[in-house]
């Protein structure tokens, strides 16, 4: 435990520096639209998987849902982005789906809305928040998958990836992989999904449903991102 506690530490540290240089430089070159709202110079969208009736994948415990801790992951991570005042676009920030009526096809609504607001976004990142469910009990573990060919996407997924492999993936390291999601290929923005851990592994299950996990979980992928954004020679962001 304190070999882990170290080890993150370190890359707290590490990372408080870089997003220090980030916002110094980010306040540089941040300025307002006309109609005096702010304009960020790099903004995300988060969207957390799932909600209303369609909570997702059901935990192991039967009492756990995918649609609630993706919602916890999400409220976390908007904070940490919106305190290094990049501008962030939520896709929900409550129990609610994006589908409107219940009736037939609402998960098809649920899709085109997201994308829709992806679309408007005009942002530089996406990052989707889901949790995974698999046969064996345990399979543990975050993983980060972008759309195959988006060099961006894949640049991104890595270095979230690298994040999660550091500081939560301590027994096996994973690889981001490329994956055939709506969300990822929804849109020409870089994209990420990450599948932030096992519903179906007991442990996991009951680490995903605390507070305290979602937090960290928010900040390592906060912690990837920002490696992105300072790895992105197309981003207008010099340190
Ligand atoms: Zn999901």
């Amino acid at each position: 435990m304190l070999v882990i506690r170290k080890k993150v530490l370190i890359i707290t540290s590490i990372f408080m520096i870089i997003l220090l240089s980030l916002i110094a430089a980010l306040s540089i070159s941040y300025s307002s639209s006309s109609s005096g709202t702010p304009r960020y110079p790099i903004s995300v969208v988060i969207d957390a998987g799932h909600g209303g009736i369609d909570g997702g994948a059901v935990g192991y415990s039967g009492k756990t849902y995918e649609s609630d801790i993706a919602l916890g992951i999400a409220l976390c991570l908007e904070k940490y982005f919106k305190a290094a005042e990049i501008g962030v676009v939520m896709t929900r920030r409550d129990k609610n789906g994006l589908y409107g009526s219940k009736g037939e096809g609402f998960k098809k609504r649920d899709m085109l809305k997201r994308r829709e607001i992806i679309l408007a976004s005009g942002a530089d990142l996406v990052i989707s928040i889901h949790l995974n469910k698999f046969l064996s009990t345990s399979r543990k573990g975050a993983q980060a998958f972008f759309r195959e060919g988006s060099e961006l996407g894949k640049l991104a997924a890595a270095k979230i990836q690298e994040q999660l492999n550091k500081n939560i993936n301590l027994h096996r390291s994973f690889e981001a992989l490329k994956g055939d999601y709506y969300l990822l290929n929804c849109s020409d923005i870089p994209s990420v999904i990450v599948e932030c851990g096992f519903l179906s592994n007991p442990e996991e299950e009951k680490l995903l449903a605390t507070a305290e996990y979602q937090d960290k979980l928010a900040y390592i992928i906060f912690a990837g991102a920002i490696s992105y954004f300072c790895s992105n020679s197309k981003l207008d962001v010099n340190l």
